[in-house]
């Protein structure tokens, strides 16, 4: 009798993990179809403004795939994708490492060192 209870308490919590999991995953599947929807239109917005760019400025794909390869190359690895590195701590009495993607030194507080407006993406 007490496992039975045992095992029917049991799958009561399963079944409510599995609902969880699904919740989670329509979620997550969501969210992947939004950020696919936004790369697509980043692209084609991205291209137009190339497209643009080469009608009025005499630039070809040529200098594009140059200067991609200039900035692929800049981290150290050429492997096709920027990375956005630490960098040094702005303060002059503080020599951490800055995270990326941080507005202040997780050390000292003071402001993040300037970086591209790229970077902060
Ligand atoms: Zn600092």
């Amino acid at each position: 009798m007490h496992q039975r209870q045992q095992i029917r308490g049991a799958n009561v919590r399963a079944s409510g993990l599995e609902h969880s999991l699904q919740a989670t995953k329509r979620r997550t599947d969501n969210e992947f179809e939004e950020l696919h929807t936004r790369l697509e239109k980043l692209t084609a917005l991205t291209e137009s403004m190339w497209l643009l760019l080469t009608e009025v400025s005499g630039l070809t794909d040529e200098h594009l795939a140059y200067k991609l390869y200039e900035l692929d190359v800049k981290d150290g690895t050429r492997d096709e994708k920027k990375s956005v590195m630490s960098m040094p701590c702005a303060s002059a009495r503080c020599d951490a490492m800055v995270n990326p993607r941080a507005r202040i030194c997780q050390f000292c507080g003071t402001d993040a060192p300037a970086r591209s407006p790229f970077d902060k993406i």
